[in-house]
């Protein structure tokens, strides 16, 4: 590497200048030497030079540890590979110059983003109206960390292809009546990548990625429900080529309460109050998801009546990204009236002297109440 040439002066520009100065004299040169349309035997030599000199000072992060360190500053790490690896950069660039014929290679050597990935995760239905953080074991692929996802055993460097001396592609010059004609093919033995690995990776046998357990920590906002996506940016596969990796979508998915019932923001609780109280109204004690609560019931309540505790429910997700919640929903309290089934002796007495002055009268209700009644009492009038 001792005779290495400055990137400036092989891209023919000064130290200061800009993106867009750079990327003109890149073009211009990249014109003029591309092996496939110049000849001379150099070409390809100079060719790669200027395609890494650009990769390089195109990059910012890359352009300033040159800058400070020179060629020693951008070839550690995830193994600079000068041509190889700077031609993904140039595809789009050539296809502007030449119309195309990049096609397939750029599909394969461009930057892909990782794949998405799923998991179903189970929470009680307290931690699903409140929020909770909660610790996630996933095994995902991960780029391999013993030879940086290059596939070959550290020390070593994946070989130029010599079925296609690195192009990625096998050109065959055919002749038809029209004229010759250059059919481009995919090379079959690097697959596209213009390398061969000679020495695997013994971290991932050449794999590049290999399977890792984490441990991933998840806010779960207040207010989730079944089915809620909560996404992890950035946590899912591996991108290749250094494009991004994917993001990892955590479902949620919520257990049963006790006696709670949830429709959206709503919470729904059945509660049994005996003849009495119905009667005679109470003052009664109501769990909700904020602890208990006095509920007042007025005298004369009758069965399937309705009473409502606003602000009792569940936090109304924020789905505008800026977290937390905004109001929440009701509690709605189901009055059951419970006939007793078994009466002492003191209570049946009570009761007959209650027939009395209540007397045997008995008036036609609307039929939807009376269904309703006969539905909640059924076994109580069956037995009589
Ligand atoms: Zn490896
Ligand atoms: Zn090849």
């Amino acid at each position: 590497m001792a005779n290495k040439r400055d990137y400036y002066e092989v891209l023919g520009v000064a130290r200061s200048a800009s993106k867009d100065e750079l990327k003109k004299a890149y073009r211009r040169l990249a014109r003029q030497y591309h092996p496939d349309v110049n000849g001379e035997e150099e070409a390809a030599e100079r060719f790669k030079e200027i395609s890494e000199a650009y990769e390089v000072l195109s990059d910012d992060e890359k352009r300033a540890a040159y800058d400070r360190f020179g060629h020693a500053g951008v070839q550690g790490g995830a193994g600079f590979s000068g041509f190889e690896s700077g031609f993904s950069g140039f595809a789009d660039i050539f296809e502007e110059f030449f119309g195309g014929g990049l096609g397939g290679r750029q599909r394969r050597r461009g930057p892909r983003r990782g794949a998405d990935l799923r998991y179903d995760l189970t929470i009680s239905f307290t931690e699903a109206v409140f929020g909770v953080e909660k610790e996630i074991e996933i095994t995902r692929p991960e780029i391999c960390s013993v030879c940086n996802g290059s596939g070959a055993e550290p020390g070593t460097t994946p070989q130029r292809c010599p079925t296609c001396n690195g192009s990625g592609e096998v050109r065959r010059v055919q002749q038809s009546i029209l004229g010759s004609f250059v059919n481009v093919s995919t090379c079959p033995t690097c697959q596209g990548t213009g390398e061969v690995i000679t020495q695997p990776c013994k971290g991932c046998n050449g794999h590049k990625q290999v399977q890792r357990a984490r441990t991933l920590k998840v806010k779960i906002p207040p207010g989730v429900d079944n089915d809620t996506q909560i996404r992890l940016t950035g946590e899912g596969g591996p991108g290749a080529n250094g494009g991004p990796p994917g993001n990892l979508y955590v479902v949620i998915g919520v257990q049963r309460h006790e006696y709670f019932q949830r429709r959206d923001a709503d919470i729904f609780l059945e509660l049994q109050i005996n003849v009495a109280q119905a009667a005679l109204g109470d003052d009664i004690t109501v769990p909700t998801l904020d602890g208990e609560e006095t509920l007042t019931i007025p005298a004369g309540t009758q069965s399937g009546t309705v009473f409502r505790l606003r602000g009792r429910g569940v936090p109304y997700l924020d789905r505008s990204g800026r977290g937390g919640y905004v109001g929440r929903g009701d509690q709605h309290v189901i009055i059951q009236v419970v006939i007793p089934k078994k009466l002492t002796d003191e209570q049946k007495r009570l009761f007959k002297e209650l027939a009395r002055t209540l007397g045997k009268e008995v008036v036609p209700q609307e039929r939807s109440f009376f269904e309703q009644l006969k539905e909640t009492l059924g076994d109580v009038f069956g037995r009589q």
